[in-house]
C-alpha cells in the first residue's frame, strides 16, 4: 500500500527504508498529455503542444525517498 501523497513533496515515513522522509517529487508526463499534444499537432496547434509539455497541469506527481531512493507514491491529478 502506497501513502497518500500531494503535487508537492510531503513527509512521511518510507515504507522501504522506515525513516521519516520529506519526499523528491518528479513530475511525469501521463498518457493523456501525448494523446492531447498529438491531437493538437494534428490540428496544426504544434506550439500549443508544446506549451502543453512545458506546463505541469496535465502531469502526474512521482514522489521519491531521498534516503533510499525507492519510489513512494504517485499523485495523479
Ligand atoms: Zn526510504
Amino acid at each position: 500500500m502506497s501513502p497518500a501523497v500531494g503535487p508537492k513533496p510531503c513527509t512521511l515515513f518510507c515504507p522501504n527504508c522506515s525513516q521519516r522522509v520529506t519526499t523528491r517529487v518528479k513530475s511525469k508526463s501521463t498518457t493523456k498529455t501525448h494523446i492531447l499534444a498529438l491531437i493538437l499537432c494534428c490540428l496544426m496547434c504544434w506550439p500549443c503542444a508544446c506549451c502543453l509539455y512545458c506546463t505541469k497541469l496535465a502531469r502526474n506527481s512521482n514522489h521519491y525517498c531521498p534516503n533510499c531512493k525507492a519510489f513512494v507514491g504517485t499523485y495523479k491529478r
